[in-house]
């Protein structure tokens, strides 16, 4: 099968098998190598940063089933890591499965995306309950920041 035609499941599943921050000391150069190598099966506002968050448990990692919305072109995914649960998301472009983000359950509010008593965002996920603000909001200006720490490409600019 080309690589070009994996399942959403398939390409979740390869980027956390091959994922490159799994112990510490976590190496630059292994994240960027993976970026690049991986880099096919990324949409281009993914934000690679995220690789150099170390990945607990990726050896019983579980997905669960796809949920498909907008017209059969954004599929999500809950994956558990342990006692860990991480949002995947996949967009497809152009007839091809790409992924858009790959962000951790907010430490903070748990996924509630508020804060005490329902009447505060919270302010670490900015109230997506994923990530850190702004990891789905997929800005432009996040584009490219381990390229321009490897020193190889441009960096995208706002
Ligand atoms: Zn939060």
């Amino acid at each position: 099968m080309s690589p070009l035609l994996k399942t959403p499941q398939e390409l979740v599943s390869e980027m956390i098998m091959g994922w490159p921050s799994v112990r510490v000391p976590i190496s630059m150069q292994d994240i960027v190598d993976f970026a690049q190598h991986f880099g096919e099966n990324l949409s281009p506002d993914f934000d690679t940063s995220v690789f150099a968050l170390l990945l607990p448990s990726r050896e019983d990692y579980k997905l669960s089933e796809p949920l498909i919305s907008e017209g059969d072109t954004i599929t999500k995914f809950l994956v558990t890591l342990g006692a860990d649960v991480w949002l995947a998301v996949v967009v497809k472009i152009d007839g091809y499965w790409r992924i858009q983000a790959f962000t951790f359950r907010c430490p903070r509010c748990f996924g509630q995306g508020y804060y005490y008593s329902g009447s505060e965002l919270c302010p670490e996920c900015g109230g997506t309950g994923w990530g850190a603000t702004g990891d789905l909001e997929f800005r432009p200006g996040k584009r490219g920041r381990i390229q321009a720490l490897a020193g190889t490409q441009e960096v995208v600019k706002d």
